[in-house]
């Protein structure tokens, strides 16, 4: 196959604590404008938001996450989340199919989405 899949929520988790590094970068940035309050003010509030964002998003993980589907793993028979119809194992990116006919079929991110 080639490419590694990743689980959704490890991916969004991960997306989370980038966002908080970013936002306190952006702060740290706007310490460089002390002589210019705009700039100052400006990079305090894009650094605040992502910070906000971030937190905004955690929450998001925490609700999907108890939506999530409890499975067994086949490949490392641990127990792992998964979100849609298809997903990766956590702990060992195995590709993971609540739906019968797709069963051994490509993994494919685009059964995620719905047809309209
Ligand atoms: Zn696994």
């Amino acid at each position: 196959m080639g490419v590694k899949y990743s689980n959704k929520i490890n991916k969004i988790r991960t997306f989370a604590l980038l966002l908080i590094f970013a936002g306190i970068i952006i702060m740290y940035l706007g310490l460089f404008f002390q002589t210019s309050p705009f700039f100052m003010t400006l990079f305090m509030i894009l650094g605040f938001f992502s910070i906000i964002a971030s937190v905004i998003i955690y929450f998001w993980i925490g609700m999907l996450s108890s939506k999530a589907v409890l499975v067994q793993c086949p490949g490392c028979e641990k127990e792992t989340k998964m979100l849609g119809r298809v997903d990766a194992c956590m702990y060992c990116s195995e590709p993971l199919t609540l739906d019968k006919s797709l069963e051994g079929k490509e993994f494919d991110e685009s059964y995620n989405s719905k047809k309209k």
